[in-house]
């Protein structure tokens, strides 16, 4: 019997996500359209897929067009429109590709893309124009080629599973997946990068859970971009993945009208670090094709994040990143503080904007 339900739990998952909505068909039944919104969805859906869970969908108001989580997942005509320093690849992250499915920038970490799959298609993805395509899911030939890769550059210490969502893949490839990097004893540290906690959190089942703690270390960093994504099955898987060890931080995007204000920002760091997920990074929306409707100015990061740095516990600041145009690296943007400094004094602003001198 209990063998039975944990079956059941462990294949539930995969019936959600292959039930998800995938369709302009389907989400009118759901959100209520004009015919010219029908066709413009339906042209934006040339060009970057729909997928929404429906556990994510039953999350955003289905009354109110400006939800946060409904802004994040169903697509609009400002897709459509491109602006010219937008790119298919803003990251550079095929020039830095020297074998399939890998992105070596940094010396002593890489990327590998197991799959191209997410539960949801966030509309405001930086990899928007690969993910979703059944061929982005790795051969068996392209993953031995990736070993190999890791197997003669001994310099990399830490490989970095991201997509697309790796937790998307069944447990099976996950466990060969790590099996595999986990035979390359130069390989210290694994981490996973995923939104499936916000999009199908039931997906953390007792099997994955149990596969994840035997390839420790690991850390798992998790999408979250609106306290109103922190639902209570997130919680729990959230809860699940600390009892076995597993340290959890977050990457939240900075997107115009979904959380570009001091308050939505301390609801949801606050609620991360009350869970024990301590944010991370708060990445520059980046020049990704179609989402400059969701971009904001780096001058307004930068405003936010001071006044956060004034008014909330040091653990809830992430570092503010922003991407060098063509993908050469991610560099931390702060405030400055140093108001000016010579061989003797330097003049510093403290968190209410009084200037102090110390020794320099
Ligand atoms: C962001 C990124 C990483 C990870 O960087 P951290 O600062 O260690 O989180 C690694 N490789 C590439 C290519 C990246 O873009
Ligand atoms: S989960 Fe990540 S890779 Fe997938 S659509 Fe969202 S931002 Fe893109």
């Amino acid at each position: 019997m209990c063998v039975e339900t944990k079956k059941n739990a462990d294949s539930q998952w995969q019936e959600d996500l292959k039930n998800r909505i995938t369709s302009v068909e389907q989400l009118k039944k759901i959100i209520n359209m004009s015919h010219e919104e029908e066709a413009n969805i339906y042209s934006v859906a040339q060009k970057f897929k729909i997928g929404i869970t429906s556990f994510l969908l039953s999350l955003a108001d289905a009354d109110n067009p400006n939800c946060p989580i409904r802004k994040q997942i169903i697509p609009s005509v400002e897709e459509l429109h491109s602006k010219p320093e937008e790119s298919d690849d803003p990251l550079g992250d095929k020039r830095s590709s020297p074998v399939y499915g890998l992105t070596h920038r940094y010396p002593d970490r890489v990327l590998v893309y197991p799959t191209y799959e997410c539960a949801t298609y966030c509309r405001h993805c930086f990899r928007r124009k690969k993910v979703g395509h059944c061929d982005g899911r790795l051969s068996d030939e392209k993953t031995n080629n990736i070993l190999n890769y890791l197997w003669d550059h001994k310099e990399i210490n830490e490989v970095i599973l991201t997509g697309g969502d790796p937790l998307t893949l069944d447990d099976n490839k996950l466990k060969n997946l790590f099996f595999n990097i986990r035979s390359l004893h130069h390989i210290r540290v694994l981490r996973i990068h995923t939104r499936i906690f916000v999009s199908l959190p039931s997906r953390i089942t007792h099997n994955l859970v149990k596969i994840l703690k035997s390839v420790q270390p690991l850390y798992i960093i998790v999408q979250v971009n609106h306290a109103k994504e922190i639902s209570s099955l997130f919680k729990q898987a959230v809860e699940k993945i600390s009892r076995a060890g597993i340290p959890i931080l977050c990457q939240s995007v900075l997107l115009k009208n979904v959380n570009d204000d001091v308050q939505t920002l301390k609801s949801l760091f606050y609620s991360l670090v009350e869970l024990g997920v301590k944010p991370y990074y708060l990445h520059h929306c980046d020049l990704a094709r179609g989402i400059s409707h969701f971009r904001t100015n780096i001058q307004k990061g930068v405003e936010l994040l001071k006044q956060l740095r004034g008014s909330i516990s040091g653990l809830c600041i992430p570092y503010y990143m922003v991407e060098t145009t063509g993908g050469h690296g991610k560099v931390p943007i702060i405030y400055n503080y140093v108001k000016s400094r010579n061989e003797t004094l330097t003049e510093i602003e403290n968190y209410n904007g009084q200037i102090y001198k110390c020794p320099s």
